[in-house]
Order: C-alpha cells, then structure tokens, then sequence
C-alpha cells in the first residue's frame, strides 16, 4: 500500500463513514499514523439519499471527498480499498490493493440491506444504502413513466405506477413522502396525457405504528401527514416475496407493482476474521465494551452501526444512526491518545439529542428529552440539522440553494435518467442469455 514506516503507532480504521471522519478527525494533529481505507473515496451522507433518488437533490451534493476531509494532516493516509478479512493474529488488515499491518484497528464499516434471506427481493427489489442505488431508484421510477405512457395495457400502466415501499422507519416514511410530492406536484405537469392520479404509493409496515423507534405522538402525527398526502399506509402486513410484479404478504393483500423499494432492515457490514461467534451479535454487530473494544481483543475498536455496547438503557446496542456513530468516533479518538500516552481509558456515555423524520414540505416530526413537536416548525429543525451535519461548504450551499428554489418552485429538477436502470438490467440479462 506504499504507506511509509513511522516511529507513531499506526491506526488503521476501515471505513470513512460518520463514525470513521470522526475519528479521523480526532487523531489527525495527534502523535499516531492514521490509514483510513474505504472502498469509495467519498463519505455518503446517507440521511438524504432518498432526495437523491427522488429527484430533489444531485448525487454530488451528498457526497464529500474523503481525501479533503483530512488534507494537509502528514500523518493521515488515505486508500481507496474494500477490505476483505482481517489477520487478528498477524495483526494485518487484507484488502483487495494489498496488504497492511496495525497497531491498533478500528472497524466502522457501517451497516448494508438486510433482506432476510430473501434472494428475490434482493434481486427484484430495491435497496436505497448507497449513491449508486439511489441513482438506480431515481432511473426506475422516472422510466416507469416513460414506459407507462407506451403501453394500451391498463392493468400494466397501473402496475409501472405503482410504487411500494416496505418498512415504515425514517428511510421508508420520508420517501413515501417525497414520491407522494412528486405525485402531486410534478407529475400532472410531466405527464399531461397520462393519467398520473392512478399512481399509487403503499408504505407497508409488518408492525401496529410507522417510525417505531419514535414517540407514538410523532408515529400518530407522521402518518395522518402520510394520509394527507395521499400515501396508503398498511399497517401489521408483513411483506414475504416479490417475483418482479406481485408482493405477497403475510395476508390477503397482494401488490401488483413494477417497483418495490426494501427499506426494512439493515445489518452491520461483516468481517471476514472477525466474526467469532463469542462477539458476534444480533444483525452481524461486533460487541464491544464501554471503550469500543471488540470483547477478547484490547487493540481492536467498533464504532457506529457495526458495534453494539450494551447497556441498561441499550440492551441492544446504541440505534443505528449517525449520531452514535459521530460520537463513538470522537471519544474512540480522545481514547486512543490517552491509551497512546499510557493514560487509562474513558467509558463512552452516549448523549440522545433525539430523532427526527420529514414526510414532505413543512411536515415533520421531531422527538426531544423534554420536548416533541410536529409541523412547520419540526420541519426547519430538520431542515437545520442535516444541513448542519452535511460535510462540506460548498454541499452545504448547493443543498440550501435547492431547497429553497424547490420549495418555491415546488419543483425537483434532478429528474433525470442519466444512466437508464431497467435497459443496463435487460442488457446484462441480454449477455447472460447469450452466454448460456
Ligand atoms: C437511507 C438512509 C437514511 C438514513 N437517515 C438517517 C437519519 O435521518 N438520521 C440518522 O441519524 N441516521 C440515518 N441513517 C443511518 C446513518 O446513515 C447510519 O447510522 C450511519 O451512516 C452510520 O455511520 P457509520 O460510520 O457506522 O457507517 P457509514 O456512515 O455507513 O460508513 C461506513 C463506511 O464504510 C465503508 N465500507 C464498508 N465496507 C467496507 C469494506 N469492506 N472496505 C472498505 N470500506 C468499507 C463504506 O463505504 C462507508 O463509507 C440513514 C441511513 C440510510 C441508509
């Protein structure tokens, strides 16, 4: 990997998500030689992925060059490598550039789709965790429009505008929101000679509220919004398969649809050489102590959706969001310097400065310890604090710009097929053909 030999002990952390620039950022000016590796050479502000795929913001201007992050640092070095497995004995990370050895190892490789299991809807559906995914998405649903003002056939045409999106957490319920907007805003004005009222948005959640893991006021206020907008939501259906036109659930309802989004689950990236059962958790998460140590090991750390630290209040680990991770990594990287300095560690308490879901314009809900609001007010909180956390000035910027110009002009003017979804899977399914 061409990284120098130095008299500092190395750290090498595995990928440069919320969790990993955190952490970066702490040790950047400290006596450590820092290796980030991450198999993209940009962070992915996934929170606004969705507007991504809905046309409301470009990919660019949620993606942020890992390398700027940490420019001008001598100590901290940068690869663009999808690590394979690790060598806990010969302390050596594997990766597809070559090989490197640490000091001390930090894994924050965050989380991926969780399908259950369920190789058609993996195959058939869509997943909404990277760029790429969501430019995926942001191309079947425009060319289901395309495609849908082609065909005589009505029950067709009702299927390629019918959308349904499984899991009713934040990704789930802000999406529906967003494709509910475009429904209403966008679509008559696209498609004047389509009748675009017949397209229907479903969110399907298996359990009895939408946005679980928020109070029942914001569950209760998020879904009268969705209703408002026009969303049908299906509550306690429990989506079983998708064979690329019928949903099947766990009930008499069946949808017929072209498009079904999976956003019902995630579980943490795993680690080849690191996935001994005795640390193993729920949803592939690596247990760690209070210190972010991964239990057996004093100089391998997890941070963010990859590790769980249990505790009285989070039996099963902090939630899977940005802001455990973004803490995780800063106090990992004040405990590494004190480990570095012979000083004894500090245990991680973690400070919930609550949750947040936008359903669409001026409509959001916002849980806080001592506070729940819901509204226009919740949605410039919202509107804020990702603008806030979003890296990078000129993104900042071009994030604000857009939105403001969308909400004046109730307009997403990013609806463009740049890389077309369903002619790239019908080309590869062409090759295949021919090849076989
Ligand atoms: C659609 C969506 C919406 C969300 N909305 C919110 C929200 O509103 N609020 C909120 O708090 N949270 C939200 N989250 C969750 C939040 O994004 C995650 O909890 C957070 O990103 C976790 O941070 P992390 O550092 O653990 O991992 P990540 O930020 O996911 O970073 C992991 C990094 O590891 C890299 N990586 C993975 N595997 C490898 C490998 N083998 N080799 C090299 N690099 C690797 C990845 O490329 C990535 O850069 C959302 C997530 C999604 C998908």
């Amino acid at each position: 990997m061409n990284i120098p030999q130095s008299s500092y002990p190395r750290v090498v952390i595995i990928g440069g998500g919320f969790g990993g620039i955190a952490l970066a950022k702490k040790l950047s000016k400290k006596d450590v030689q820092v290796v980030l590796l991450d198999k993209h050479n940009y962070h992915n502000f996934q929170p606004l992925l969705y507007q991504v795929s809905t046309g409301g913001l470009e990919p660019d201007s949620i993606a942020y060059p890992i390398r700027k992050v940490l420019q001008g640092y001598p100590n901290f070095f940068f690869r663009l490598a999808k690590v394979t497995s690790v060598d806990t004995m010969a302390r050596e990370v594997k990766t597809n550039i070559g090989e490197i050895t640490y000091d001390y190892l930090v894994v924050a490789a965050g989380s991926e789709t969780n399908f259950f299991g369920n190789k058609n809807i993996e195959t058939k559906g869509m997943a909404m965790k990277s760029i790429p995914q969501s430019l995926n998405l942001r191309s079947l649903i425009l060319e289901n429009f395309e495609q849908a003002l082609l065909t005589d056939d009505l029950h067709e045409r009702d299927a390629l505008m019918n959308f349904v999106i499984v899991g009713g957490g934040p990704t789930g319920v802000e999406l529906a929101g967003a494709l509910a907007e475009i429904k209403k805003g966008i679509l008559p004005k696209d498609y004047p000679d389509l009748d675009t009222r017949r397209a229907q948005i479903n969110l399907v959640q298996g359990g009895d509220r939408i946005l679980p893991a928020m109070s029942e006021v914001a569950s209760a206020k998020a879904e009268r919004f969705l209703e408002e907008l026009g969303v049908n939501v299906w509550k306690n259906i429990r989506v079983m398969d998708y064979d690329g036109n019928y949903v099947t659930t766990d009930t008499k309802t069946i949808f017929e649809t072209a498009t079904l989004v999976w956003a019902a689950g995630v579980q943490a990236v795993g680690i080849k050489g690191l996935d001994a059962k005795e640390f193993l958790c729920r949803g592939n998460r690596l247990r760690v102590n209070r210190f972010h140590q991964v239990e057996g090991f004093t100089e391998i750390f997890a941070i963010g959706d990859v590790a769980q630290m249990e505790s009285e209040d989070f039996p099963y680990g902090h939630p899977m969001m940005a802001q455990p991770a973004i803490q995780q990594g800063r106090s990992l990287g004040e405990n590494l310097v004190r480990l570095v300095e012979g000083l004894p560690m500090k245990p991680f308490v973690y400070k919930d400065k609550g949750s947040m879901a936008t359903v669409g314009r001026n409509k959001a809900v916002v849980d806080m310890k001592r506070v729940k609001f819901q509204g226009v007010f919740a949605w410039f909180v919202w509107m804020f604090v990702h603008l806030y956390f979003l890296i990078g000035f000129r993104n900042r910027v071009v994030v604000f710009i857009n939105w403001v110009y969308n909400y004046i002009r109730f307009d997403r003017e990013a609806r463009l097929i740049i890389r077309p979804y369903k002619k790239q899977n019908q080309e590869l399914k062409n090759q295949l053909n021919r090849g076989s």
